[in-house]
């Protein structure tokens, strides 16, 4: 029996398949690489290049190997991008993972582990934020997620597709061996930027706002480590293989830093003196995105082992030193 990951040389998807490698799983990767990168994949993987869109490749997936669950990542992840292109992101999110479902359907494979976000709750009432506060995205990368939420439940009630939903604060960090990391074109993520600041690839680091509601005026977000996220993806599917029941789950720390705390953790992880200048605030930013991720520690038994935001940074730093350049360069040793 294999677990097809779409969207596994992304970020999140090529640290959630190494870790469901290091578990014994057997993996069927499907990403079209148009942001993945080949060298995410390390050895042990069958992968396929190509799109969730594509019905007859998938019906061939489906058709070849044993698939037990699908751990669903592809799709298009950027807000601002979101907002300035909606329909690509009805198409690549909802139409996209439409077709997937639809072949799952077909091909009666009944568990789905989803990739959700903390964007689906839009300017949150409560800090920290629960899976039963209202969702009221703000822009149309959470509203897509949303809507496949809500069409893995309608699902679930017609063909007895069960999902687990997992909706990620701050993904950061990358694997505390530096085998892969974080490298997105273009780089959006403030983590990442920093760093690419303390190896020079940068002048400076813009501070998108300061006036907002916040003990020093920068926004407040929750950054979770990568290999925790990969690892809740790994619990969900077992708690699926258990339990058979759909649900969703917040994956963050529950703890806040603002932009300003960042950059100074930054500084101190690498030594380096990071320039910072204070600019607009970024359009649809909430000012605080606080999880409780108490349900999927009661749940799942999923408990962070890299809480701490140095611990984080560290690793991303470890992976940004030893491949400056990204993955293009393949510069790593990129060998599990
Ligand atoms: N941010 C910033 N400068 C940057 C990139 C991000 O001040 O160059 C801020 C952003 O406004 C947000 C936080 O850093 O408050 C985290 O942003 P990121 O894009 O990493 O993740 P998001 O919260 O949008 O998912």
């Amino acid at each position: 029996m294999s677990v097809l990951i779409t969207g596994g040389a992304g970020y999140i998807g090529s640290h959630t398949v190494l870790y469901f490698l290091d578990k014994g799983e057997d993996v069927v990767v499907l990403d079209s690489l148009e942001k993945g990168h080949k060298q995410a994949l390390l050895d042990g993987v069958t992968f396929y290049q190509g799109s969730i869109h594509d019905e007859a490749l998938l019906s061939d997936i489906f058709q070849k190997h044993t698939i037990e669950a699908v751990v669903h990542f592809a799709a298009s992840s950027l807000v601002g991008e979101s907002v300035e292109k909606p329909l690509d992101y009805y198409e690549n999110n909802v139409i996209g993972s439409h077709t997937l479902v639809k072949q799952m359907v077909k091909h009666e494979v009944k568990h789905i582990v989803f990739s959700s976000t903390a964007a689906t709750y839009g300017e949150p009432k409560n800090i920290p934020i629960k899976e039963t506060d209202p969702t009221i995205p703000t822009n149309p990368y959470g509203e897509t997620k949303l809507a496949m939420e809500k069409m893995f439940r309608w699902c679930d009630a017609a063909y007895g597709l069960k999902s687990v939903c997992l909706r990620y604060f701050n993904a950061a960090g990358a694997d505390p061996d530096g085998r892969i990391g974080e490298d997105h074109t273009p780089e959006s993520h403030l983590i990442p930027i920093v760093l690419q600041v303390a190896l020079g690839q940068r002048e400076q680091v813009q501070i998108f706002g300061e006036d907002y509601d916040t003990k020093d005026g920068s926004c407040i977000r929750d950054y979770i480590h990568v290999m925790d996220l990969a690892e809740a993806h790994y619990l969900a599917l077992e708690k699926l293989r258990r339990d058979n029941t759909t649900s969703i789950y917040n994956l963050g720390n529950g703890k806040g830093f603002t932009v300003k705390e960042v950059i100074e953790t930054c500084r101190e992880v690498t030594g380096h003196e990071i320039p910072a200048v204070v600019s607009e605030r970024r359009a649809g930013d909430p000012a605080t995105l606080i999880a409780s991720a108490e349900q999927a520690n009661q749940e799942l038994g999923w408990q962070p082992r890299y809480p701490e935001l140095k611990t984080i940074v560290e690793h991303a730093w470890k992976w940004h030193v030893a491949n400056p350049t990204g993955y293009d360069k393949e510069i790593a040793v990129n060998k599990r």
